[in-house]
């Protein structure tokens, strides 16, 4: 059983030798608790009573993480004379450790049993809105579920913060699953949030997932290659646009090209690759919120984007597929825009 308690602006009495003791330390911190690391002899002198003003304790709770057993009974009545509650933590062979969950795009039923698995064991889940986060509490009984994706001023928690608070509950000895949407190495920052796991010495392991890059053309009934249609496919970040260069890169490889996160761009990317050379009457797929209520899919070319802008509405998430294959997309596509469109570039 892990009990959850409140550690926010709370002292923390830690007992033990430095070594022993970082983990603990690092998860009061985690949870906005300051850690006052002490061995035995200078822990009962601060529990100690004491005649001056401020009396009240010394610390709001004690925990005993090592040392000889008459030094254990020497901290427990000390506390207990002080009204402070001891716990002791988990043996330091009971480590935390982190496993980083491909939760797949939209849906939880496209968990993998893994994944699904990972979650059931879990102590803490972080999660944000990119992954399946509706069934959470179905799916992690007993964890302590904490939105990364938004704060109450609804600002995204900083990726650093992030990475400080899965090492910081791992080191408390908690087994911390971080919930992404896709796969955790497409476009995800998983790499970042394994390294510094590394760097912290927690245990981390990776269980992949479906990603969106294939599965949300899919969902619209686009096959990222098709025999003798498309014979490879480039996934490509439309967060910034593209240089001449890689524009010019782009047509070359030919296939099918994906852009996820390319919806604030679409225009661009559209225009530079007509000024690439691609033909303005290749079809183009905008799938938005793949497998979740509402998925959409809006088809058009290159040429029609690039001189009237996207779909009208169209919204995050949401993959762009370019390619002949959006050919082969399913009868609920609705087709935009489909007049030739003079230059536009
Ligand atoms: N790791 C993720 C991608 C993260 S980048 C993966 O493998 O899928 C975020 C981008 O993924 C979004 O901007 C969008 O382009 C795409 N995306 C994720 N979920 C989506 C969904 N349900 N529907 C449409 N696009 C989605």
């Amino acid at each position: 059983m892990r009990v959850d308690l409140d550690l926010a602006g709370r002292t923390v009495l830690v007992v033990g030798g430095p070594a022993a003791t970082r983990r603990v330390r690092a998860g009061v911190e985690a949870a906005g608790g300051t850690a006052l690391v002490l061995p035995a002899s200078e822990a009962v002198t601060l529990l100690r009573p004491s005649a001056e003003p401020p009396a009240g304790p010394a610390a709001d709770l004690v925990v005993w993480v090592e040392g000889p057993e008459r030094d254990r009974e020497l901290v427990r009545s000390s506390a207990r004379s002080a009204r402070v509650p001891v716990t002791t933590a988990p043996p330091a062979g009971d480590r935390g450790r982190v496993t980083l969950v491909g939760g797949g795009p939209g849906h939880a039923d496209l968990l993998t049993v893994a994944g699904r698995d990972a979650l059931a064991a879990a102590d803490v889940v972080l999660y944000d809105r990119l992954g399946p986060h509706d069934r959470l509490a179905e799916l992690a009984p007993g964890a302590e579920l904490v939105d990364v994706g938004k704060t109450p001023g609804h600002h995204a928690v900083p990726q650093r913060e992030i990475e400080r608070l899965l090492v910081g509950h791992a080191l408390a000895g908690a087994h911390v699953v971080r919930l992404k949407g896709g796969d955790p190495f497409v476009f995800g920052r998983g790499s970042e949030e394994v390294a510094a796991c590394r760097a912290a010495g927690v245990d981390v392991h990776v269980i992949p997932g479906v990603t969106s890059a294939v599965a949300v053309p899919g969902a619209a009934g686009i096959p990222v290659t098709h025999r003798g249609l498309s014979r490879s496919f480039t996934v490509v970040s439309g967060h910034v646009p593209f240089d001449e260069e890689e524009y010019a890169h782009l047509r070359g490889v030919g296939g099918t090209l994906v852009v996820l996160m390319g919806v604030n761009t679409l225009t661009q990317v559209a225009a530079g690759l007509v000024r690439a050379g691609m033909d303005a009457a290749m079809p183009l797929a905008v799938v938005e919120r793949g497998f979740l209520p509402g998925q959409r899919t809006r088809i058009t070319t290159v040429g029609a984007v690039c001189s009237r802008g996207g779909p009208p509405g169209v919204s995050s998430p949401a993959v762009v597929v370019v390619g002949e294959v959006v050919r082969l997309a399913g009868p609920d596509g609705v087709a935009e825009l489909a007049v030739a469109v003079g230059a536009c570039v």
